[in-house]
């Protein structure tokens, strides 16, 4: 790679004085510990990195505090597409898929036609959920959220999305509310730039070169850069509650059967293990026994 790569980062600009916003989101070291756990054929591959650019840029753009989870349940070879970002750009997906998919399958050919996307917010210290859902009427993971945003913000926002084996990146454009008259112009002038941007443009062009090449007739405010990270909320705690919640018959009918037991993180391809000794504990009330104190 070349000096002055970009990192994982989410940068936010500005149209001076007219009322449109813009995000860029670049991720590299964060894709590729999301490649790292599966080897995924490469329509697949893009289908998972643009999901998980996109995530980035939804979670910087809807007003949020918490977590925000992007989800694709489609009836075509693709049966699953997770993409979770925090609102501190904390990231993570997965996807599930059949293992016979033709390299040049398309976004209905991998994902059917009957599926939908939903988008769903958890919020911190709230025990209420959003949840906004959109059909997979669209072309693309771009075209699909575009529809979402149509729908629930009514604010026109339109997004570019690339994904390569090494880079995941993309582009969102959002007119800014309640700043007085429209300004279409502005939008439709900033929107028919963004579609000459290529791929490779939007994988590979440091962010300065990439908005000199779009805008460099339009005077821009480029702010601080955010960091975007690649890090797996799992933990053995959290295996443990799942485990409890299967029950003790269940956990020992496994155990009998396997000797062992484990769970493995879809997201981040940890491993998890529990022997007789560990399920014990796991169904041992801490209340009851101050003595079982044994640790791992
Ligand atoms: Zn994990």
């Amino acid at each position: 790679m070349q000096a002055g790569k970009r990192q994982d980062s989410l940068h936010r600009f500005l149209f001076e004085q007219q009322p449109v916003r813009g995000e860029l989101v670049h991720l590299d070291a964060s894709w590729q510990a999301a490649l790292e756990r599966c080897d995924y054929p490469a329509p697949v591959r893009s289908l998972l990195g643009e999901a998980m650019a996109a995530a980035v840029l939804m979670a910087s753009t809807l007003k949020f505090e918490g977590r925000m989870t992007l989800q694709i349940q489609g009836d075509g070879p693709v049966s699953l597409l997770v993409v979770q970002c925090d609102s501190d750009l904390v990231l993570r997906g997965t996807a599930k898929f059949r293992e016979d998919i033709p390299t040049d399958s398309g976004f209905h050919e991998l994902l059917g036609e009957g599926g939908h996307m939903a988008i769903t917010i958890d919020s911190v210290g709230s025990s209420e959920r959003y949840q906004g859902l959109v059909p997979l009427e669209g072309e693309s993971i771009a075209t699909c959220l575009e529809d979402y945003f149509a729908r629930s913000e009514q604010l026109p926002t339109r997004l570019w999305l690339a994904a390569d084996g090494e880079v995941a990146a993309g582009l969102l454009l959002q007119v800014v509310p309640e700043q007085g008259a429209e300004d279409d112009d502005t939008w439709n002038r900033a929107t028919t730039l963004a579609d000459t941007v290529t791929g490779d443009e939007l994988c590979r062009l440091p962010v300065r070169d990439l908005l000199h090449r779009l805008y460099h007739e339009e005077s821009l405010r480029l702010f601080e850069a955010h960091t975007v990270a690649f890090r797996c909320s799992c933990s053995r705690e959290k295996t443990a509650d799942v485990l409890r919640r299967l029950g003790r018959g269940e956990v020992d009918d496994i155990l009998e059967e396997q000797g062992r037991i484990e769970v493995g993180c879809e997201f981040c391809g940890r491993k998890y293990r529990y022997d007789q000794v560990d399920a014990e504990d796991l169904f041992t009330d801490p209340a009851q026994s101050q003595s079982s104190t044994r640790r791992h």
